[in-house]
């Protein structure tokens, strides 16, 4: 069943609109009509639903049973240094579809990608799209939200229980897991091609919830780092919800 994420919702009647480009996608991508069943979700809620009807420009549904939560049991930030392109669009759809709450650029030291004042609001745009298309097709009850770029300075590290930096030195420790003991709000931070200064390394060790790690002995490319992180986050998660 398809899902779409939608804006408005009349509690009490038990009915939703979805507006804007999904609606071309119900009507001519899915070819969906009246009487279908779609999944939307508002605020976090997904629900079972029905198409009760269409025009040019909105899509009307009834609202049927609340479905299971999706989401991961912890809140996984990634802090993502601008990479290229095609790298950077992958990363955001692949994190979306493993569990990340939010996605947040930064702007390194070695960052070679630099986005003018011009570009950006185009560009959080798309970007915001291709997690939310993410999101759906992942069947996620959260839509990852991609914030403007920042600096490692500019993140709030207080606001986090654990921040987990990915640094590819031989002898760093080794990243490791323990679910009853990382709860709460994580940060994931990962450095761009040319990985995090040693200076920047030291700004960030200063903090007391900061773990400076290794993924082991393999360097991993940039959009690669943040989906080994998520992986072992979600098997323990999922291991989680079987017992
Ligand atoms: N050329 C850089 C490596 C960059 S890899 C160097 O030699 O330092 C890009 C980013 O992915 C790194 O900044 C780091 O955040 C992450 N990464 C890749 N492989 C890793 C590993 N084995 N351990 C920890 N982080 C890794």
């Amino acid at each position: 069943m398809q899902q779409y994420f939608i804006d408005s919702m009349n509690r009490k009647m038990n009915t939703g609109t979805i507006t804007g480009s999904d609606v071309h996608h119900i009507k001519h991508v899915m070819r969906l009509d009246v009487k279908d069943k779609i999944i939307v979700c508002h605020e976090g809620v997904c629900y079972d639903s029905t198409i009760t009807d269409m025009n040019d420009d909105t899509v009307h549904v009834s609202i049927g049973k609340k479905r299971l939560n999706t989401e991961l049991g912890v809140t996984v930030d990634i802090a993502q240094a601008l990479i290229k392109k095609d790298n950077f669009e992958l990363m955001l759809q692949k994190t979306s579809e493993l569990g990340a709450n939010s996605i947040i650029p930064l702007n390194t030291a070695h960052s070679i990608v630099k986005l003018s004042d011009k570009k950006l609001p185009n560009k959080l745009s798309r970007w915001n799209k291709i997690t939310k298309e993410a999101c759906e097709q992942s069947k996620r009850s959260h839509i990852t939200e991609v914030t403007p770029p920042t600096t490692i300075e500019d993140i709030d590290l207080h606001n986090y229980n654990y921040v987990f930096v990915l640094y590819a030195k031989e002898d760093n420790t080794m990243f490791t897991y323990d679910p009853l003991k990382v709860t709460g709000n994580i940060l994931v931070m990962v450095g761009p091609e040319g990985g995090f200064t040693q200076e920047e390394i030291t700004y960030l060790n200063q903090f007391d919830n900061t773990e400076v790690i290794s993924l082991g002995k393999r360097i991993l490319r940039s959009e690669t780092a943040p989906l080994f992180v998520l992986s072992v986050i979600g098997y323990f998660d999922a291991l989680g919800d079987q017992s």
